[in-house]
């Protein structure tokens, strides 16, 4: 069966990389991230990795696709939404499927008057009325974990990235928008465009419980998840009812990753090459045997079962979800 993950960074197209998805039957939707400093360390400029993924998309249609994105506003800059609009266009031309914004809108870039610049403020109006008039759908990241918002503890999923990420841990900073603000921000932009067809990444920032994740597909049928960075998440929820929401709910789950390449394969030697490739295929392995596999599993120190997802489930899971919620895919 092949399959998309229709969330990844991952602009490299060495040989062994493209064996791997060959064997897999893979293909890779890499997604443009509108990042700045402390975490450029791990991702390019944005305009940099958009012609990476650009590049990748034309040498291997097959292979790669590509989400752009928009730079961050500049509120002193009176042609800004013109160059932007301007810039999805031109990508949209060239051949990229979908725009993706990013947890720094909400948690990061703050308006003149000192506000945090929220998802749902009218600036971005015209920037998702373009995708509506495009046909492109919008990827949102967001807010973060609720973990984000709770004290660190080593037991929780989210552990590893907020003792590396702290700038990004929100406990007892009243000083920023809570996780409910910015859902709530969100979902305003799905009333306010109820033409436009959005994915939330990373089960929709509603992580911790599928339920949750279920009033929202409720409330919005202009809304879809991808379960990106998120299989911990769902490997600690009751299988049963993780496999009730997967059933339910089959039509509007998008499979991905959301692994970032820290280094391109291609420039590796050979043995940091190869450890390279067997750890992207251990992670889809084990993504792999949760979803299919009704076993009990071990995946990062957890004990589960798998969810045992019938193939008609699955393919709609692994790809056609992403065909229908990215056109052009
Ligand atoms: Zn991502």
């Amino acid at each position: 069966m092949s399959i998309i993950d229709a969330h990844i960074h991952y602009g490299d197209d060495d040989p062994l990389l493209l064996a791997l998805l060959a064997e897999f039957d893979l293909s890779l939707f890499n997604i443009c991230v509108v990042v700045e400093a402390p975490d450029s360390d791990v991702q390019a400029p944005w305009r940099d990795q958009a012609e990476t993924y650009q590049a990748l998309a034309q040498a291997h249609p097959q292979r790669f696709a590509w989400c752009t994105s928009f730079d961050l506003p500049r509120f002193d800059d009176p042609t800004y939404m013109d160059q932007a609009i301007a810039g999805l266009q031109r990508d949209f031309q060239a051949g990229a499927l979908a725009c993706k914004i990013w947890k720094n809108i909400g948690m990061d870039v703050k308006k003149p008057n000192g506000e945090f610049l929220m998802v749902d403020d009218a600036l971005f109006d015209p920037i998702f009325e373009c995708l509506i008039t495009s046909g492109k759908p919008l990827l949102t990241h967001i807010a973060e974990p609720l973990a984000c918002w709770q004290p660190l503890t080593e037991d929780n999923p989210h552990y590893g990235y907020y003792s590396k990420n702290p700038q990004w841990h929100m406990y007892g900073r009243t000083d920023f928008p809570s996780h409910e603000q910015l859902m709530a921000a969100r979902d305003h932009v799905l009333e306010k465009h109820p033409k436009l067809r959005m994915i939330g990444a990373h089960l929709g920032s509603l992580e911790w419980d599928v339920d949750v994740v279920a009033a929202r597909l409720e409330r919005y049928p202009n809304f879809a998840v991808d379960i990106s960075a998120r299989l911990t998440d769902l490997v600690v929820q009751d299988s049963a009812k993780v496999r009730e929401f997967f059933l339910k709910y089959q039509d509007r789950i998008l499979f991905g990753t959301d692994v970032v390449m820290r280094q391109k394969p291609s420039t590796l030697n050979a043995t940091d090459k190869a450890a390279a490739i067997e750890a992207l295929r251990a992670t889809y392995q084990s993504h792999f045997a949760y979803f299919e596999t009704d076993q009990s599993l071990v995946i990062r120190g957890r004990t589960t079962r798998g969810l045992g997802l019938p193939p008609s489930v699955l393919e709609k899971f692994y790809r056609t979800n992403a065909q229908a919620w990215y056109p052009g895919l």
